[in-house]
């Protein structure tokens, strides 16, 4: 059997990992248009603020460690077409600018997804930078360097957005972060949380401007110096935009069913609309446990979990991939906070009812010295009617993000707040008190379901 894979990062390396194992005899080809295999773009911060100091290690694996597992790597070879009735690929060598065709027995497509960039007048100004992949890591690092880049504007204020606030601000430039939302990570986080960490930003000198809309670009010489919004003019050496992503697949309209919002359209079993092809990752969605409807969630956890189903399932379609609830976690500065499912601000995105309880509290006994202690604030989010637990978000200057993990499995798993309240969760006064802040909150919760 010869599998093709194309894409090299989260979904498509997961996808050659696990036919390196299920299918051992499988003739694997492995397809990347960039000129490095399996860069990461979630360690992009860490290279950035020079935690880690070659941009090469961040990486899953090399083109010459996957050859010497048999598989044949192709860089800087772009995909540009497939032809599901002869069951080919064309493929255009981007080296010496020629193409060819490539047979395939099943073909994996994890070509995942690109920034979005703003179409509003003098976009074409430099610098104006992405934040995602090996080229785009490189020139941020130089950028984060350079004496004549003092003020950095940054346009969205999700998870990439604050990754480059932190990273740019620690490397000494002036930085704006502009949201057309009124609150930063609107989507992660509920205002408990962001109203903290919007003091957090600005103690560091991160000057938030939100609400407000960016409407262009202005400069000299094909060089940028401000950005104008509907409420402020902005000084800017240099832009980064992370206002979302898009997915990867206009190359594909003629030949894949496509979803509304032009991601493939799969089954549970990763397949598409053709035969022998299937999907994952960034360019695909999900199935959100909470509420069981398939949703976009880009996150390199669930691009590897569907690529290693799109493998389970690629000869029998057996397995279907488990469901996910978006869990995720940041580190902004001093705080750690991670959330997982449904929050009160994204409850109408998915015309849900739900109810939540708000906890805050030390995260060991009163008896440990302030120095040693920290606040923790948490958030359940449940069905009022059931209630079945549908989300979460945890907070505190300690790390206790994985405990978000335990209420992605509740989730998973239809747990109830009846459940949680008293599930056994250890104690020891080094990481926590007698009841763990999940069964305090479940507990609130009940009190305020029986109410
Ligand atoms: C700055 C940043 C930080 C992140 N941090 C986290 C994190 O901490 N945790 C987390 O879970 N997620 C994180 N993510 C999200 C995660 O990186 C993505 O969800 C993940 O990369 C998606 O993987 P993918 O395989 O779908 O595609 P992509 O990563 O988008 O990669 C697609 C690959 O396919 C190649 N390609 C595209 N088209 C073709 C073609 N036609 N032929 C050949 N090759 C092609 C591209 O060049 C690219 O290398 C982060 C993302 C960014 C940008």
């Amino acid at each position: 059997m010869k599998v093709i894979v194309v894409g090299s990062s989260h979904g498509g390396f997961e996808a050659v990992q696990e036919l390196l194992k299920d299918e051992p005899d499988a003739e694997i080809q492995w397809y990347e248009k960039g000129d490095f295999i399996s860069f990461l773009s979630c360690g992009m911060q860490l290279y950035l603020e020079g935690v880690v100091k070659d941009v090469n290690s961040v990486s899953y694996a090399t083109k010459s460690g996957m050859e010497k597992k048999g598989v044949h790597v192709f860089i800087q070879q772009d995909v540009i077409k497939i032809k599901p009735d002869y069951h080919e690929v064309v493929v255009h060598n981007l080296v010496d600018n020629t193409d060819r065709t490539e047979k395939y027995d099943k073909l994996i497509i994890s070509t995942g997804a690109i920034p979005v960039k703003l179409n509003i007048p003098g976009n074409d100004l430099d610098p104006i930078y992405f934040m995602r992949g090996r080229d785009w890591a490189i020139k941020l690092k130089k950028a984060t360097v350079e004496p004549l880049i003092k003020n950095v504007v940054i346009i969205g204020s999700g998870y990439i957005g604050m990754e480059a606030a932190e990273a740019f601000a620690k490397a000494g430039k002036k930085v704006t972060v502009i949201d057309l939302l009124p609150r930063i990570l609107g989507t992660y986080l509920d205002s408990e949380f962001t109203d903290i960490l919007s003091k957090e930003l600005e103690n560091h000198h991160v000057h938030l401007a939100l609400g407000q809309t960016v409407q262009k670009f202005v400069g000299k010489s094909n060089k940028i110096n401000q950005v104008v919004t509907n409420k402020g003019i902005y000084d800017a050496d240099l832009v980064i935009e992370a206002v979302g992503v898009k997915p990867n697949t206009g190359w594909l309209e003629d030949t894949l069913e496509l979803n509304p919002d032009h991601t493939i359209k799969t089954d549970q079993y990763q397949r598409t609309s053709q035969p022998d092809i299937l999907a994952v990752g960034d360019a695909t969605l999900v199935t959100f446990a909470p509420t069981d409807q398939t949703t976009k969630i880009s996150l390199a956890t669930n691009s590897r979990r569907q690529g290693r189903f799109a493998v389970k399932n690629l000869n029998k379609p057996s397995k279907p991939t488990p469901a996910v609830s978006g869990s995720s976690a940041l580190t902004i500065f001093n705080y750690h906070f991670a959330s997982t499912g449904i929050k009160d601000a994204t409850a109408k995105d998915y015309h849900k009812k739900v109810s939540s309880v708000y906890v805050e509290d030390t995260y060991r006994p009163n008896f440990i010295p302030d120095n040693q202690n920290a606040k923790v604030y948490f958030k359940l989010t449940y069905d009022p009617s059931d209630g079945r637990i549908l989300g979460a978000q945890i907070m505190s200057t300690a790390d206790l993000t994985a405990n978000i993990n335990t209420i992605s499995l509740a989730i998973q798993q239809h747990v109830t707040v009846d459940q949680l309240a008293y599930a056994d969760f250890f104690f020891q006064p080094n990481y926590d008190r007698p009841w763990n802040i999940m069964n305090i909150a479940a507990q609130k919760a009940q009190l305020k379901i029986k109410k």
